[in-house]
């Protein structure tokens, strides 16, 4: 099991390397949008599901070839902040090394004092934030039915009160859901409430768990981040030149995979060896440079290699 992937080339934050502290679509939300799929385990229990002496052995491996890391990212196939032993984890992160550590969440569990103080040690946190009402929650996140927005957005203020790094946080605009005036204008000002370091706008620009959700135009997104202020910026990819892999390998690799029948995201994954998180960002780029197309059958996504 690899609890360590990349790194992978990423717009905000360099080359971070992946630590994925959590099993697969472990999620306290299951977002219209996810890219992973949907989830497969919708829990707000948290519990040491890797402890985390496994991953820091994976992690001692990858930091000994003296690669590029920008940051060491928690995030992954699901929650991070699900494993309860992520305190832990920080700390023996920043015992081993100076990269900084960021931490992705999508913020839900952030009402736990215990979840709060646990993540002081990061230098970064990106929480999300993509409803402040609890009928558009559910219909964006598709929470655990324990989750109440409101909690959610104290919960995260009460961390930006007492976190000593830096917070940016993330809210992912699906059309028709979540980006009618009244919802942006009550996003703005809980926005300015929470006064994050930085605040980035996306959209689904890669295909997410429904097919359904639909990204907002480059033109209604910038408009939208002029009325967040000075601290919006919007992230979403919409050129076709997405992030170039980082090894021809790899590439190739994958390629010659999908060169013999389509095959899926967790098939290519299980045949190379490689994290499905790692193995999306090539397809992506592999899609968007022509030279992958995507087909889906029975509900499931399939890549197969374009013969020009
Ligand atoms: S996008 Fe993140 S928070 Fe939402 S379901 Fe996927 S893993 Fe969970």
């Amino acid at each position: 099991m690899s609890y360590i992937f990349g790194p992978v080339p990423s717009r905000r934050l360099g080359f971070s390397l992946g630590v994925d502290p959590v099993p697969f679509k472990t999620c306290s939300l299951n977002c219209v949008y996810c890219q992973l799929g949907r989830t497969t385990r919708l829990t707000t229990r948290r519990r040491r599901y890797v402890e985390p002496d496994e991953i820091l052995d994976q992690l001692d491996e990858v930091l000994a070839l003296g690669q590029r890391i920008d940051y060491i990212t928690l995030s992954g196939s699901g929650e991070p902040t699900l494993n309860s032993g992520i305190g832990e984890l920080i700390s023996s992160i920043k015992e081993r090394t100076q990269i900084p550590v960021a931490v992705l969440t999508n913020g839900t569990l952030l009402f736990r004092e215990g979840l709060r103080s646990q993540l002081l040690e990061a230098d970064l946190v990106i929480p999300s934030i993509d409803a402040v009402d609890q009928e558009v929650f559910e219909a964006v996140n598709r929470p655990h039915p324990s989750l109440k927005i409101e909690r959610v957005i104290e919960g995260i203020g009460a961390f930006g009160e007492i976190f000593p790094g830096k917070i940016w946080m993330e809210v992912m605009l699906v059309k028709g859901l979540n980006d009618d005036d009244n919802q942006i204008q009550r996003m703005a000002e809980v926005l300015q409430l929470l006064r994050p370091d930085r605040i980035q706008l996306n959209t689904p620009v890669r295909p997410p768990a429904e097919s359904w959700a639909e990204p907002l135009s480059r033109r209604r997104l910038e408009d939208i981040c002029r009325r967040f202020g000075p601290k919006c910026q919007v992230i979403a990819e919409f050129s076709r030149k997405a992030q170039k892999a980082y090894t021809a390998d790899r590439e190739e690799a994958i390629l010659s995979l999908l060169s013999r029948r389509p095959v899926t995201v967790t098939q290519i994954s299980q045949g190379l060896g490689m994290h499905r998180n790692e193995v999306i960002k090539y397809v992506e780029t592999l899609t968007n440079e022509g030279k992958v197309s995507e087909e889906i059958r029975d509900g499931q996504r399939y890549f197969r290699r374009r013969i020009r």
